[in-house]
């Protein structure tokens, strides 16, 4: 710690034997505070003529703001894909989502000529992320995610297998009705034999449990979902944190496959975790009208059935990116029915031995194109 410090206070120009003097210690309040204090004018500096970029949100662990180097989006003022990260592994670096910058926060503001007072140098320097090579890190837009944080709320698989009773999918009665869908992940799958349910499991790197879906076989509820607050309400285990905390883990554990995505390539979000399972780099967020609730870009694959269109539709009007149903299926020759999904798509094109093309060219985010959803 000390060998670092007196680096960056040599690389700020500060005699590094004034550390010893200096007794003052922030809380991380008041370093979100002083951090926000000083961006400020850089940003009012930076875009002059639209207020919206000049505002800056403070979020959990991090504070979000339009990035100054790339002056964020074109095409929105309200877009904001630089932030200032204060948890996890990459806490007290700025990461931008736009044009992937990334660097410590100290030396964010030396560009912009903006000096960071000692105790906030103390501070971050205290609470640095610990890892050492930020070179491959230049893209990974996981930083958002702090992993440890959620892996340590997430559900150990035995422990909620015994509380409801589950068995593994495989060899079980409902192994056939998820190979006949494709599914072969048995790991994502866990069911009660009693209550003939099926829970889909949203998991962490480590196959820990953060979220769920459960699907019934009978009864008129047949979809329900359990973020992960409830599962620690039904299970009558204390979860301990605040507020704040528990929206994020309670976001978070509702996008099925968001601790499992690479998020430098292109990521595809899904109405349901079924499909979500069968395309490569996606997730889900249990149905059509809920927008996702944290703030990477993306493309929209909705149902095609009617809601699917209208949502598709509103995006493309945005330029997001959306899948062309229309476009496609006229491609592939699928016969029409009112609603498909990527799940059906699969199953038929096994079935008729056809090969599909590669997706990629049928999603677009050019309104003109909108006739083709
Ligand atoms: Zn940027």
């Amino acid at each position: 710690m000390e060998t670092n410090l007196n680096k960056v206070l040599g690389e700020m120009g500060f005699d590094s034997s004034l550390h010893d003097t200096i007794d003052s210690q922030l809380t991380s309040q008041e370093y979100k505070e002083r951090l926000t204090k000083l961006l400020q004018p850089i940003l009012d500096q930076r875009f002059p003529g639209t207020p919206p970029k000049r505002q800056i949100l403070p979020k959990h662990d991090r504070i979000n703001f339009a990035c100054p180097y790339c002056g964020d989006s074109m095409k929105s003022d309200y877009a904001k894909r630089g932030n200032f990260i204060l948890g996890g592994k990459h806490r007290n670096y700025f990461k931008c989502f736009n044009c992937g910058e990334f660097k410590r926060i100290d030396w964010f503001f030396r560009d912009y000529k903006t000096e960071l007072k000692l105790d906030a140098v103390n501070y971050m320097m205290d609470n640095l992320g610990d890892f050492s090579t930020y070179e491959g890190a230049k893209y990974d837009m996981s930083v958002l995610l702090d992993m440890e944080h959620l892996d340590k709320y997430a559900i150990d698989r035995q422990e909620l297998l015994s509380y409801f009773g589950l068995v593994e999918v495989k060899n079980s009665p409902v192994w056939s009705w998820l190979t006949k869908r494709l599914q072969y992940k048995e790991i994502k799958f866990l069911y009660n034999p009693n209550k003939n349910y099926l829970l889909i499991l949203n998991l962490t790197p480590t196959e820990k449990i953060l979220g769920a879906q459960k699907r019934s076989f009978s009864g008129t509820n047949r979809f329900e979902t359990y973020k992960l607050s409830k599962l620690y309400e039904i299970m009558k285990k204390p979860l301990e944190v605040n507020e704040e905390q528990m929206n994020y883990l309670d976001t978070l554990s509702m996008i099925f496959n968001i601790c499992l995505i690479n998020f430098s390539k292109p990521i595809t979000l899904f109405e349901g975790p079924m499909d979500a399972f069968l395309f490569k780099n996606s997730i889900a967020n249990t149905g059509a009208n809920k927008e996702l609730p944290i703030d990477i870009p993306i493309r929209y694959f909705y149902d095609a059935d009617e809601t699917g269109r209208k949502k598709s539709l509103e995006h493309i009007e945005k330029d997001h990116e959306v899948f062309l149903w229309d476009k496609f299926l006229r491609q592939i020759n699928m016969p029409y029915r009112k609603k498909y999904d990527w799940n059906d798509v699969l199953i038929w094109a096994k079935e008729k031995q056809i090969q599909l093309p590669l997706i990629d060219n049928y999603f677009s985010g050019n309104p003109l194109d909108a006739i083709d959803i």
